[in-house]
């Protein structure tokens, strides 16, 4: 059989049966190929879009593509040359790569079908900026994405990066009327990844042979959550009962002050920080792709833990399979640390309840 392309539809001929001179007459394409099947293209399987491709969207976006997690991969902005331009320099990328298809527009009719989108859109923070002060921002920039997104892809899990990520997340929720459990905020992924390494690269040893946990906001309220640090284990509160506490004369709590400070030293080094939100996204793309019910500490709906009243998203330990959050891990915390916990969902509260038209 042969496909013989007319006014945009293709019909099939038996590239065989031509004679001499149609054979003549046909491209190099309907030469060469002997279409089986000549339906509607293949739907995607696995489509990742990601909205926003400035310095995190593009690193999230490369992350991704380097673990081939994605079939399909949508690029959405505002800025239409940049966007062309990215998307450009991933396709001439492509022989490196297993996404066979790479788009990208400013109309999300480009992210139908997708099973995970990744929201990096929006303004980032200046020097010394807090998360939390690019909140009015950004809430009026996703009023104008998420029901975009919704619209094309109502199946879809929504990975929430931009800042104030855990107050977004929220906001996220609300717009787009989805389960709570397919909407989720990078939340302290970051914040964990960043203290598992400097843990781990103190005691010499490879960042995922520390586990620890950092929990709550992700940024100046974040919970570092010592009783649970240790090697092998090992306990580190055991061999130390004054860990991350004032009174402890090896000083681990510098750990965590590192880690609430790594994103203002990297912003004030390079101007932005990309490479390890990058990472740490496309590590989440993939319990949700795999189906993995890998642990990771996400913002999630916390209303009713931890004796938290209000509806605020913050990062617990979750368990990520191929429907979003599946569950939420019980850790058994120190009456301190639930008290931080606390202080972290009122801090976030505080910000959420004066927002309006969400
Ligand atoms: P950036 O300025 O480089 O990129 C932002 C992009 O969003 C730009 O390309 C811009 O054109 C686009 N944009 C703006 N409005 C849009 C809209 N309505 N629709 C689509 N796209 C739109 O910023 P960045 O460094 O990539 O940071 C992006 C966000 O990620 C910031 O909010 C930043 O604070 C946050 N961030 C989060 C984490 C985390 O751990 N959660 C880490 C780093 C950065």
């Amino acid at each position: 059989m042969h496909a013989c392309r007319q006014r945009g539809r293709v019909s099939c001929i038996n590239f065989f049966d031509l004679c001499p001179s149609a054979l003549k007459m046909a491209s190099i394409l309907q030469k060469l190929i002997t279409p089986l099947f000549s339906g509607p293209p293949e739907p995607p399987r696995n489509k990742v879009t990601v909205v926003g491709v400035g310095q995190v969207g593009m690193a999230c976006a490369v992350s991704i593509l380097l673990k081939e997690l994605a079939d399909e991969l949508a690029l959405v902005d505002v800025v239409e040359d940049k966007l062309k331009g990215e998307m450009m320099d991933l396709q001439h990328g492509s022989l490196f790569l297993k996404t066979p298809k790479i788009v990208a527009s400013k109309d999300y009719s480009v992210t139908a079908n997708s099973r995970i989108v990744v929201v990096t859109a929006g303004v980032r923070q200046q020097e010394g900026e807090s998360r939390l002060n690019l909140v009015q921002r950004n809430v009026n920039i996703f009023k104008h994405i998420v029901p975009q997104i919704v619209r094309y892809s109502p199946d879809c899990t929504i990975i929430v990066v931009s800042n104030p990520v855990d107050v977004l997340t929220y906001v996220t929720w609300k717009l787009s009327g989805l389960p709570k459990h397919r909407v989720i905020g990078s939340g302290t992924n970051l914040d964990s990844a960043r203290f598992r390494f400097l843990m781990a690269d103190k005691l010499g040893i490879h960042a995922s042979s520390f586990n620890g946990w950092i929990l709550g906001e992700h940024g100046d309220t974040s919970v570092p959550v010592w009783s649970g640090t240790n090697v092998a284990g090992v306990n580190l509160q055991t061999l130390n009962p004054e860990i991350g506490t004032d009174c402890d004369k090896e000083n681990w709590q510098e750990t965590h002050k590192m880690v609430v400070n790594s994103a203002y030293e990297v912003i004030r080094l390079k101007g932005y920080t990309n490479w390890a939100i990058g990472l740490s996204v496309a590590d989440l793309t993939e319990s949700l792709m795999k189906n993995l019910n890998r642990i990771h500490p996400v913002s999630t709906m916390v209303k009713g833990m931890y004796g938290i009243s209000e509806e605020v998203y913050l990062s617990l330990p979750c368990v990520l399979n191929g429907g979003g959050v599946a569950s939420v891990i019980n850790m058994t915390l120190t009456d301190e640390e639930v008290a931080q916990l606390q202080a972290s969902a009122n801090t976030l509260w505080d910000i959420q309840k004066d927002l309006r038209d969400i």
